[in-house]
């Protein structure tokens, strides 16, 4: 080529550089992996020809090199690949780059925002931040001659001769100087880092720098940003457990250390490899950070896999790699992509493997570390039928003593004392062990089992596992008094005439805190229970949990708390409350129903004097709750169980428990 060329590129469209420009500005840093991962490709097309013995001379050492120059703001990728002749730079880069950059375009006009890794672009991005770019290639063809490619940003490009003395290509970029920072060490370094660290030819820039005389020097060793043979792509047979922490180490240098690993490594029906980690989850809100790096080939192409994997699986940590994933479609279509639901599919059943094989073999570990790993077990149960299936194996209950069950081994420890009347099976559980200590310690005198569920998907979950389990339920301690918790007969409830029921729930509704709903009963508890137990409907309970956690059910969270109040009738001090109340307020009076045919104002009457003869009643009645003694110190006592006795009520209850123990014991 002793003339120079001048010609226009295939592109249809005359300003397409600006289009360009404007459509990808929040992804113009990609250019850069696009340049490398052309400079890679052509190393190891190299090195194939090498290997195949299509080329027979020197190989040389072959990397690529990113050199910087930040005052001419010129940025230059170097490999030693195969180069490119002038013919192939005529078909390579004047035809095919430039006319599957306009077909991308044109393909892609309406929804370019939505594409993901923008891939296809390839070398024509490199105009995303430059003014100019030049090409300096000499192929490895024998009698082969140097050739300099360059293009100013408009669809004209001229060739002529390069003085490039040695086999490979050099792509100049003349940043732009809206696009400065390109042009500077820092934010190159931190390019390299995100898109490069695992490429598979050494990726070079600059030289290693030691301290010395109190600054920072290059010294002579080549600074390589990338490791050419990442974890993922060695076999797992040849790795122990300390590689793995340390790969992790490198990928999320900030992170606690992991609870367990996948290796993936899959050839049919599409290829992936990778290495998930389970990290630590205490709270699901804090687990954005460490996201899943998805990799091509080796090249970091993002780090969101939503819609690639599961919901559930987004909570771990680790990189995929595959080849087989389309990255230039909108996200949206990628989730019905053939491929990617079975690439799903496939690490869901991975997933699931792994820990089932946990479960099998390494039981103690798996105990140890439940507590970090359960919301992730059960945020996948919840969401991702399939895995449900899976889990319901490995799934572990773990009881406000610390043990651990399977939920089968669960099932047949609590069989014998756990089975209500009706055949079912009552799981009890504790939100909070300290809360409810009251109640646990009841249950266990019982000889039943209490449950820890105290995640914050546990509202949820319950109801899940009452489906899943079938034939059985799921009560708090504190639901309800300990027979009714797990009724083994048909219960005998005290007799009591209407009135005396309604005087009841006026005496003891009198003496609780307001602003709540109180439904009291009266029951046989025994001689030695409580005489009050206050409880909350389990129902009423969960939908409230629920709600809370953004089940949209906002009813309930909006409704006052109710609560079941059982007043033990067995119980000694009620009966004296009982006794006191028949001694000290007189039966209400007896207002007899005006006939059928009195006259509509008689009838009137009537009911006035009966609503008149009730009032007098009820203010009897709580002038009596109010002046017993007893009956405050019990229901006091109650809502202190309940850890409902606050403020006032609480310093009251102290002074006058102080008393009647001094009462009790000094002389007076
Ligand atoms: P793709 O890499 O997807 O083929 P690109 O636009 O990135 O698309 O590159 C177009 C073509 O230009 C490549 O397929 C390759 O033949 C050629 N090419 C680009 N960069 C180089 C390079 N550094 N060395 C040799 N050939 C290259
Ligand atoms: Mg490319």
């Amino acid at each position: 080529m002793s003339t120079e060329t001048k010609g226009k590129i295939g592109v249809t469209t005359e300003n397409i550089f600006p289009v360009i420009k404007k459509f990808l500005y929040s992804d113009h840093e990609i250019f850069l992996r696009e340049l490398v991962a052309n400079a890679v490709d052509a190393d190891q097309k190299m090195k194939a020809l090498a290997v195949s013995g299509e080329f027979k001379g020197e190989l040389g050492e072959l990397n690529v090199r990113i050199v910087l120059d930040e005052d001419a703001k010129t940025l230059k990728v170097i490999d030693n690949g195969l180069g490119m002749t002038e013919a192939e730079v005529d078909k390579y880069i004047n035809q095919i780059a430039f006319s599957s950059a306009g077909e991308f375009l044109e393909k892609y006009k309406d929804q370019i925002g939505n594409i993901i890794g923008h891939f296809g672009l390839g070398f024509y991005s490199a105009f995303m931040v430059s003014k100019k770019v030049t090409i300096d290639t000499l192929s490895w063809k024998e009698g082969a001659k140097a050739v300099r490619w360059t293009c100013d940003g408009s669809p004209e490009y001229e060739m002529s001769e390069s003085d490039k003395k040695d086999r490979g290509t050099e792509i100049t970029l003349y940043i732009d100087d809206e696009d400065a920072e390109f042009a500077t060490k820092g934010r190159i370094q931190t390019l390299l880092d995100k898109y490069c660290k695992f490429m598979p030819v050494p990726v070079i820039f600059g030289k290693e720098q030691e301290w010395k005389d109190g600054k920072y020097v290059d010294t002579d060793k080549d600074n390589v940003i990338n490791r050419t043979e990442p974890l993922w792509a060695k076999k797992p047979s040849d790795l122990k457990e300390e590689d793995y922490m340390e790969f992790y180490r490198t990928l999320y240098p900030m992170q606690d250390e992991p609870l367990f690993h996948i290796h993936l490594n899959v050839d049919y029906p599409f290829h992936l490899t990778g290495i998930l980690y389970f990290p630590k989850i205490k709270d699901r809100m804090e687990v954005t950070r460490n996201k899943i790096q998805l990799y091509c080939n080796q090249m970091f192409v993002t780090d969101s896999v939503e819609n690639i994997v599961p919901d559930f699986l987004t909570l771990l940590h680790g990189v995929i790699d595959s080849p087989d994933i389309p990255l230039n479609v909108s996200r949206s279509y990628l989730q019905s992509d053939a491929n990617v639901k079975k690439i799903s599919g496939y690490i869901t059943r991975k997933v699931a493997d792994r820990l089932e094989e946990i479960f099998k073999n390494e039981r103690e570990a798996l105990e140890s570390k439940w507590d970090n790993l359960k919301l992730f077990i059960e945020y996948g149960m919840l969401s991702d039928e399939k895995f449900c299936e899976r889990a319901m194996k490995f799934c572990l209950l773990k009881n406000t003593e610390g043990k651990y069950f399977s939920i089968d081994e669960y099932k047949k420890a609590i069989e014998t004392e756990q089975t209500d009347k009706d055949k079912k099976l009552v799981f009890l559980y504790a939100t909070d062990a300290v809360a409810q200590y009251p109640y646990v310690e009841a249950a266990k005198n019982r000889g039943y089992d209490v449950l820890l569920l105290d995640c914050q998907l546990d509202a949820h979950f319950v109801n899940l596992l009452e489906t899943k389990i079938g034939d059985c339920r799921f009560a708090r301690v504190d639901s309800d008094s300990i027979d009714n918790l797990i009724p083994k007969e048909e219960r005998i409830r005290p007799e009591m005439s209407e009135q005396d029921k309604s005087d009841l729930e006026v005496i003891f509704k009198s003496m609780l805190p307001e602003g709540n709903n109180y439904y009291v009963t009266a029951e046989n508890l025994g001689e030695n229970a409580s005489p009050i137990l206050i409880t909350q409907s389990e129902f009423m309970r969960r939908y409230r949990d629920m709600s809370s956690l953004g089940g949209g059910m906002n009813f309930y969270s909006e409704m006052p708390e109710s609560y079941n109040i059982a007043v033990n009738m067995q119980n000694p001090l009620v009966m004296k409350i009982m006794d006191a109340k028949m001694a000290e307020v007189k039966p209400a009076e007896q207002v007899e129903d005006a006939p059928k045919d009195a006259a509509e104002d008689q009838k009137k009457a009537v009911e006035e004097q009966k609503k008149a003869v009730s009032e007098a009643h009820r203010k009897d009645l709580e002038s009596f709750a109010a002046g017993n003694s007893i009956l405050k110190q019990i229901t006091d006592l109650a809502l202190l169980a309940n850890g409902m006795l606050k403020g006032k009520a609480l310093s009251d209850f102290i002074a006058r428990s102080e008393k009647v123990v001094s009462d009790a014991y000094l002389e007076k």
